[in-house]
């Protein structure tokens, strides 16, 4: 059984109005879930909020006093030293605290699940992958993913961690840079373009780690059959290499075509493929949410990708009750816009540079 986990309290985790992250993206991927019935199967469980202990297992205490205070609107003397300033990325916001625990319990509690022997667990609202343990980064407060994995060692030996989101999973990896034991595979638009600069294929790994971090750059407007070759020559050939117990997916949906904030050139079936794959392979998985900014393709990826994920088949036609079925009238992508052919080439010449330098010289491939 697949098991779900959130609340509402998630959606507090806003920075505001002028801010790209809007919380609407999970409410309406709820309401279109809710309205194909997918609760009825896989009913929406509350999580708890994540213990001290837990948060430390990646942040460090001195943070996390730091989010304390400023969340309660008091001043943190540098705070930018952790990531937080008015006019970046992360502007402090009141409640701030309270709103990443929320998302960061759910993502705890779907660890839990797959360590108490659930196939797959789901917190859509978590995936926030650019934390680090004393830094916000990107929107990110709370390395909620890296937590996960920190806690399946309890269970799993060999873990890895999968990112499909637009941007490259930064946490994660230099998180678990020196680790051995856990893999990470991170697809995204080459750092040469977008935020956060990093990503490139000469990131291996160090010490005892060294092999255990894989990175898939590709360039502006690579569209699915690229972005889904390479995921399967370097993503999945990784995976197979490594042989991990368990996945952490972030599947972060801003790599569609019309995404506000990148330039990769996705559809939402295209994408969704990668999460079924990543299912396919059998193993126990945290599935986990991302970025995604564009309110009339995020509901229907994470929609698809829930229902890929828990075997639920769903009618393309979105249903007559659905608020947002004018904007949404079905899942797939009928077209994405059209590219020239010298795109074209330019995003596959890309891909294969990638994946040529990564079957030469990464110590998996050797
Ligand atoms: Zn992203």
């Amino acid at each position: 059984m697949t098991r779900f986990f959130y609340t509402p309290e998630i959606e507090l985790y806003d920075f505001g109005p002028q801010h790209p992250l809007k919380y609407q993206r999970l409410q309406l991927t709820l309401e279109l879930l809710d309205r194909y019935g997918v609760f009825q199967t896989m009913p929406v469980e509350a999580p708890r909020m994540p213990s001290e202990e837990e948060l430390l297992l990646i942040h460090t205490s001195e943070y996390l006093d730091a989010v304390k205070t400023l969340s309660a609107g008091e001043d943190v003397p540098e705070a930018h030293n952790y990531g937080f300033w008015e006019l970046g990325d992360n502007p402090p916001f009141a409640g701030m605290w309270e709103a990443a625990l929320a998302y960061t319990g759910a993502t705890v509690c779907a660890t839990e699940a797959v360590l108490a022997g659930e196939k797959c667990a789901i917190n859509i609202g978590g995936g926030l992958h650019h934390a680090l343990p004393s830094r916000a980064s990107g929107f990110c407060v709370l390395a909620d993913p890296a937590i996960a994995l920190e806690m399946l060692k309890k269970r799993f030996k060999r873990l890895a961690y999968v990112d499909i989101d637009l941007h490259h999973g930064d946490g994660p990896q230099w998180i678990f840079y020196q680790d051995p034991d856990v893999l990470t595979v991170s697809i995204h638009e080459s750092g040469q373009w977008l935020f956060p600069g990093t990503g490139n294929v000469t990131e291996i790994g160090e010490e005892e780690g060294r092999g255990t971090c894989v990175n898939i750059p590709l360039a502006p407007l690579t569209g699915d059959e690229v972005w889904q070759h390479a995921f399967e020559t370097i993503g999945l050939g990784a995976l197979q290499r490594f042989q991990p117990e368990a996945i952490v997916l972030q599947m972060g949906s801003d790599p569609h075509a019309l995404d506000p904030l990148g330039h990769l050139h996705l559809s939402a079936q295209g994408w969704v493929w990668a999460v079924e794959q990543v299912k396919n392979l059998g193993l126990p998985i945290v599935a986990l949410g991302g970025g995604g900014y564009n309110l009339t393709t995020v509901p229907r990826m994470w929609t698809m990708a829930i229902a890929a994920l828990a075997g639920i088949p769903l009618p393309d036609e979105t249903p007559e009750t659905f608020s947002w079925k004018a904007d949404i009238p079905r899942l797939t992508d009928q077209q994405v816009p059209a590219l020239s052919k010298q795109e074209q080439q330019a995003a596959q010449q890309f891909a294969e540079q990638t994946i040529d330098w990564m079957t030469a010289n990464h110590p998996l491939w050797l």
